[in-house]
């Protein structure tokens, strides 16, 4: 605490003038302008092409076809994945006349209001549509598939990856939606011809299944791009990443190396995912109440070794969470899972079976809002109530921006009485390791650039910081200095057999989306953003147009700005300069500037007795013969509804398939 004193109350505080002053009206101007470019400041870090990167494009490709530099060269072009982790990944490679996208995601970190997503802008491959021959897949997670749904449909082309990852891929329209499926099996290193490229997808572990490092191989030399990896020796499928064929692949020889950087902060490796076999068989052996685990819903490994572990103590196992249903179901389908016959139960089923006997397996493990453990933890699930004696397992770690909710469910928990065991925790919890991570660290990331000798190195994945780090280790690893470039989303780089460099920028930027899969204006981002800062407020006259009396008291809705009701006397106020304004203005100016002065005026009174600079909308209804005309709000409504793409609305059922840690 300070002995500051506290600046005045709206309450407290005194009307000091009539007239709001000019003073009064430039401060609040000051204010909603500081207001409007934080705002803009919170819109940008997502920011859409604006028109002028748009013009800078198109003198640049100009200047390009002008001097023929592309010519004979592998262009490289970022449009996501290069700002932080699980950043909607997606880059394009181009040569000549043809251009295929490795993986095209989704943000799910964007804290916007209403806002549930982003993608990317594809303004630069609409102007290749033309080239572009197919998407290519690393794997099945929403940062690297997400945004499939916005962006085939406008550029139709094949998609090639696994089979896992391209079931996942056709989960993500909400119609069926005519997919052009090039399935590629690691298993018998199958190459196909995409346009001038050629295409091979080597297994590696990761955290969900069918994971590729993708094998591009191309007119100025052979391209390979890790995707999301780690080398898991011992995968709890006994698939771990095809270290024969990779060494093959490079051995013929490696023009480009481009491999992920999320943690390449991280020394050491990750231990084997079989380390944590023993843990959690051993903590449900343990247990002789109900048992609740959550995990990332496609870490398919995972959920298995949790089956295994129940069946082992006798007992059933429910599922509980869609987004989980939708992994799990695709995973049987495909054979990736094996549960016992006999083992799932319903979770209405639970009521009757003995605590000993039961294991839900759940959403929730990353904090997602409206997961099933979240529910759970506040009491509002529909069939589970936790009491004393049940236990959770919570065998992941949050996804960025959900620490806090993460936090709040374990408090929420451990108020309930239940015995909590989390992977962040599991040390003071008293059990084994809970969780291990899918990325690769830096004795892993340096492994792959030894391996594979790569001439030229690009790190991607992550902000620049880890980029730069993971360029750092390449050179230490025997890439020569220089031959290590760092690109930024948005930045092109040109490739040969002799040189790589940087090729300026493409418009990049991100694309809005909400609850709904709706497209959303930033506009609508940035008055959203305003109102929520200071709130709004309306005013409506109405008003003589003869006389510019105001014919009943004008009406003043509050929301977000004030208290109506604490502030009756600055609202009366406010009314009598309302009639006194329109008395003296109405008729001396046209209807417009009208408007605009009484906003102005509007501002500028509630400025004086707040500090608050809030939207201010004023409506005036003119009545009566003669002067001017009937006119509605000021400010036209800016909300044009986003367009409905064949997205599956209810995206949020795959959020536990983007794995980040
Ligand atoms: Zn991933």
């Amino acid at each position: 605490m300070t002995d500051k004193p506290k600046k005045p109350t709206n309450q407290n505080r005194r009307p000091q003038s009539k007239n709001p002053s000019a003073r009064h009206a430039g401060a609040a101007a000051r204010t909603a302008r500081r207001n409007r470019e934080m705002a803009n400041k919170l819109t940008n870090a997502h920011r859409m092409v604006s028109d002028a990167d748009k013009a800078a494009f198109i003198v640049q490709t100009r200047k390009e076809a002008k001097t023929n530099s592309t010519a004979g060269k592998l262009k490289i072009t970022f449009l996501g994945g290069q700002n932080g982790i699980g950043e909607k990944n997606l880059i394009v490679f181009e040569y000549g006349d043809d251009a295929v996208v490795i993986d095209a995601g989704i943000d799910l970190s964007v804290e916007l209001p209403g806002i549930n997503y982003a993608i990317g802008d594809f303004t630069y491959l609409e102007s290749i549509k033309h080239k572009v021959k197919g998407y290519i897949f690393t794997h099945g997670h929403m940062d690297h598939i997400g945004a499939v749904p916005y962006l085939i449909p406008k550029i139709p082309a094949p998609v090639i990856g696994t089979q896992f990852t391209l079931g996942m891929v056709e989960k993500q329209f909400e119609t069926e939606f005519e997919l052009e499926k090039i399935v590629l099996n690691s298993d018998n290193h199958d190459r196909i011809k995409v346009g001038c490229f050629m295409v091979e997808s080597i297994r590696v572990t990761h955290s969900i299944p069918d994971c590729s490092m993708i094998v591009l191989d191309t007119p100025v030399g052979r391209v390979l791009h890790t995707g999301d990896f780690r080398l898991d020796p011992e995968p709890l499928d006994r698939m771990p990443t095809d270290m024969d064929r990779l060494k093959q692949v490079a051995d013929e020889g490696l023009l480009l190396l481009m491999s992920e950087s999320t943690y390449a902060q991280a020394p050491g490796r990750v231990p084997t995912e079989h380390t944590l076999k023993e843990s959690i068989h051993d903590l449900i052996a343990r247990q002789s109440g109900r048992i609740f685990v959550s995990c990332f819903s496609s870490n398919i490994n995972r959920v298995q070794m949790f089956i295994d572990a129940a069946v082992a103590a006798g007992r059933k196992v429910a599922i509980d969470g869609r987004s989980l249903l939708a992994h799990i179901e695709l995973a049987v389908k495909l054979g990736y899972i094996k549960i016992p016959r006999g083992t799932i139960v319903s979770i209405r089923d639970l009521e009757r079976a003995e605590n000993s006997q039961v294991m839900v397996i759940c959403t929730g493990g990353q904090g997602e809002e409206n997961s099933a453990l979240v529910r759970m933890s506040t009491g509002e699930h529909q069939h589970i109530k936790l009491k004393a004696g049940d236990t959770v397992i919570v065998s992941s770690t949050p996804i960025p921006g959900n620490e806090v909710s993460y936090e709040v469910i374990g408090n929420n928990l451990t108020s309930m009485g239940v015995n909590l065991y989390t992977a962040k925790t599991y040390e003071v919890d008293g059990c084994g390791p809970l969780h291990v991570s899918g990325h690769a660290k830096r004795e892993e990331l340096k492994e792959v650039i030894e391996l594979t000798k790569p001439k030229f190195f690009i790190p991607i994945y992550a902000g620049n910081q880890f980029r730069k780090y993971h360029q750092q280790l390449a050179e230490s690893c025997g890439v020569k200095k220089g031959n290590a470039l760092l690109a930024a989303n948005g930045e092109s780089v040109l490739v040969d057999e002799n040189s790589m460099k940087l090729n300026g920028r493409v418009p990049y930027g991100s694309q809005l989306i909400d609850q709904t899969g709706a497209l959303v204006p930033d506009l609508v981002v940035h008055d959203r953003i305003l109102m929520g800062t200071d709130g709004i407020v309306v005013v409506v006259l109405t008003i003589d147009r003869k006389s510019g009396q105001l014919l009943s008291s004008p009406d003043i809705i509050s929301r977000g700005f004030v208290y109506m009701r604490d502030s009756e006397d600055m609202m009366s106020e406010l009314r009598t300069e309302l009639r006194r304004f329109a008395l003296r203005r109405y008729n001396k100016v046209e209807i417009n500037r009208f408007k605009q002065e009484l906003r102005d005026h509007v501002n500028g009174f509630l400025f004086k007795h707040t500090d608050r600079s809030p939207i201010t909308i004023p409506v005036v209804n003119a009545v009566g013969q003669g002067g001017k005309s009937a006119q509605v709000a000021t400010i036209q409504s800016r909300n044009t509804v986003g367009k409905h793409m064949p997205v599956n609305p209810d995206v949020s059922q795959f959020k536990g398939s983007y794995d980040v840690r």
